[in-house]
């Protein structure tokens, strides 16, 4: 497998896939140290996630330049994810205890009956992953799933495969056996051999499309399936939004990690009597992006990580001019090594175009006008996704009522692009199934078995 630096075209290394044969073994490996992991006191687990944690603080800044060379991710960028993704790990650290505890739920004297639930591990996992923030939502699984008592079979994305080594030797060097976190590296041909393997759960990152095929082979095995997909994710500007304010955030929302992020901002609607204003503040906000070379401090715009997408971008530009739309700022792809795509603003969109109903994970953007809150509301939902979606307004009761209506797994006012730790992430539609982060992202790993216990 060749890891190629998508900033400039250059082979950063060649490693070897796993073909079926080694994953079978890492499977085997994982399924005999699995009874034992389990039986590991949840504090010595815990002790070493905490050491991991600290290997994630010292190695920082390597393990940022490792992100930027294989997926082009400013570098100022990268080591946001490294260090953002600490706080995730102090939240399993402090709620994993009282999420996993046995709990009494009832306790009858007289007929002597108690019943408890008790928080079995699942088994032995595989977490396949995407690439576009690995340590997120890498650490989103295999984190809460190893204090719970899993074995992990981890394969990072093919784009991200350098990475993926170094969190292995991370939780290795934290005291995690070798048996117990397994990195399975390689394509989409090794993700598939590895769930062929009779694992008890299945926990994805990635597309709609691998997600729901997927899906589909898990159901006949009748074994937990969470699915992480894509989004449209959609962003009202009410008529009385702060425009600077929500200019400045949206364009954020929209280009971070050069537009490459699952709740990414794709669609912005705009009440029509502030348009005009709004489209000018967020073109001058997006105009001001640096696009460069991702290891310069200064560069937020970096290249595409995978070359194809490059094609699906030139594509809903045409789609998009072709219908009607206002080509505001970019639309082409930039002629130098690697795959780059000008920051792209288009305006008077609408639905009958491809920018506005399929996910474009670049740096891209549809604008369109609405004549009011049910109009907003209506097209918001007007997608096959759900993953977020948000509204700016400077009247909570408002934003309140529009949130309600809106069919997303998170929802913001006045503020995008955005997870916590604290608050379960989850999509609807073709966004996903299943939960991660929160306390039902730790649970979530385990098995609730119901022990119904009659005394003497
Ligand atoms: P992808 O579906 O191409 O690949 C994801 C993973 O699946 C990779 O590790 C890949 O090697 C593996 N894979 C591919 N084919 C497989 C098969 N047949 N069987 C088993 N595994 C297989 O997705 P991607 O390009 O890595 O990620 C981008 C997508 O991920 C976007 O749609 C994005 O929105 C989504 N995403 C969602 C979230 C979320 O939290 N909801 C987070 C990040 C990314």
């Amino acid at each position: 497998m060749k890891i190629v630096n998508p900033a400039s075209g250059a082979v950063v290394a060649e490693i070897g896939a796993d073909n079926k044969t080694a994953v079978r073994a890492k499977y085997e490996r994982a399924r005999r140290a699995q009874p034992q992991w389990a039986a590991t006191p949840l504090r010595k687990r815990l002790a070493m996630i905490r050491k991991f944690r600290a290997e994630l603080v010292s190695r920082q800044n390597d393990l940022a330049k490792t992100l930027t060379l294989e997926v082009g991710k400013p570098i100022r960028q990268s080591r946001n994810e490294v260090n953002g993704v600490l706080g995730r790990v102090d939240f399993f650290l402090a709620e994993s205890q009282r999420a996993l505890r046995e709990q009494k739920v009832h306790v009858d004297a007289k007929s002597r009956m108690q019943e408890r639930i008790v928080h079995m591990p699942l088994g032995v996992i595989a977490n396949i992953s995407a690439w576009n923030y690995p340590y997120f939502v890498g650490v989103n699984v295999f984190v809460p799933a190893l204090i719970a008592g899993n074995t992990v079979l981890y394969k990072p994305s093919e784009y991200t495969t350098l990475t993926g080594q170094h969190i292995a030797d991370m939780l290795h060097a934290a005291g995690v056996p070798e048996d117990v976190f397994l990195p399975v590296l390689g394509d989409g041909k090794t993700g598939a051999a590895l769930l062929r393997q009779p694992v008890d759960g299945v926990f994805f990152t990635g597309s709609y499309a691998t997600g729901s095929a997927i899906a589909a082979s898990a159901g006949r095995r009748m074994i937990k399936t969470q699915l992480e997909l894509g989004g449209k994710d959609p962003i009202y500007v009410c008529d009385d939004a702060n425009l600077k304010e929500a200019a400045a955030a949206l364009a954020d929302g929209a280009f971070y990690n050069t537009g490459q992020s699952c709740c990414s901002v794709e669609r912005i609607y705009v009440h029509e009597r502030v348009y005009d204003d709004f489209v000018a503040a967020f073109v001058g906000e997006v105009a001001a992006f640096k696009v460069g070379d991702p290891l310069d401090e200064t560069t937020y715009i970096g290249p595409l990580t995978r070359k194809p997408q490059l094609a699906v971008l030139r594509r809903q530009v045409a789609d998009a001019k072709r219908k009607g739309a206002k080509l505001l700022l970019g639309g082409h792809v930039i002629k130098r090594k690697g795959h780059w795509f000008e920051p792209t603003v288009l305006a008077d969109v609408d639905h009958s175009m491809l920018v506005m109903r399929e996910e474009s994970f670049g740096p891209i953007i549809g604008i369109e006008a609405v004549a009011d809150d049910d109009a907003a509301i209506e097209l918001m939902n007007d997608t096959d996704y759900g993953l977020t979606a948000g509204v700016y307004t400077q009247n909570e009761k408002r934003a309140k009522k529009i949130l309600a209506r809106v069919h997303a797994g998170s929802v913001y006012w006045n503020c995008c692009d955005r997870v916590s730790p604290r608050l379960p992430w989850s999509g609807v539609k073709h966004s996903g199934i299943g939960v991660t982060l929160s306390t039902y992202g730790i649970a979530t790993f385990t098995r609730p078995k119901a022990f119904h216990l009659r005394g003497n």
